[in-house]
């Protein structure tokens, strides 16, 4: 089965999700959100989804970036954004701790804010505590693009959106990012935007 995916403005993304007991993760009904949630975002497709975006308060979300999301990118690409494939997992009542001295500015989308983009700054390291998909406690520690993914899902965990975050001057369509922006690096986008750095 797979989910709507619910859009901005919908007040449940703005809210802060509950918890869930070890207990009921091991439940069939969760375990049954688990995998209806994993086939939403493979359909959608993401590299991650979080329970609001389907309309349900709960602290859970689930992530896998699949080699074949960056099949076509440059090694350059991938290699600024420190992006490798990330096995599919799911995580439950995340604490984050964001470290690294410095913030990284990448174009980031959201399947909640649908066609659209924008420059976002974000920790290049985080460390996640957290449950797994059987209730057992785990600790992530996670650099580059898969710290992004994280940062975001946790987000909207707690009822934010990568729009908080954004530089609001690289707001975008999707499709004009890829007409304009795609291919220019991120210290002259900023210039060309007008962002002093
Ligand atoms: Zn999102």
């Amino acid at each position: 089965m797979r989910f709507k995916i619910v859009q901005a403005g919908e007040p449940v993304l703005r809210r802060k999700a509950k918890e869930i007991s070890p207990g009921d993760v091991r439940s069939r009904e969760t375990q049954q959100l688990i995998e209806w949630m994993r086939e939403t975002m493979y359909d959608a497709p993401g590299v991650g989804l979080a329970a609001p975006q389907i309309g349900l308060d709960l602290q859970l979300a689930v992530i896998e970036d699949k080699p074949e999301y960056t099949k076509d990118a440059l090694p350059g690409f991938l290699k600024e954004r420190e992006r490798n494939p990330v096995p599919f997992h799911v995580i439950i009542n995340p604490k984050i701790t964001l470290l690294g001295d410095s913030d990284l500015q990448f174009f980031e989308g959201c399947l909640s804010v649908a066609g659209f983009t924008a420059l976002v700054p974000r920790a290049r390291k985080v460390k996640v505590e957290c449950l797994d998909h059987q209730g057992q406690a785990k600790t992530i520690e996670a650099p580059g693009w898969y710290a992004r993914i994280l940062q975001h899902e946790i987000d909207h965990l707690h009822g934010m959106l990568y729009i908080d975050r954004m530089h609001p001057r690289t707001f975008m369509s999707v499709d004009n990012f890829n007409r304009h922006w795609k291919d220019m690096p991120v210290s002259e986008v900023l210039r060309a935007i007008g962002i002093e750095q």
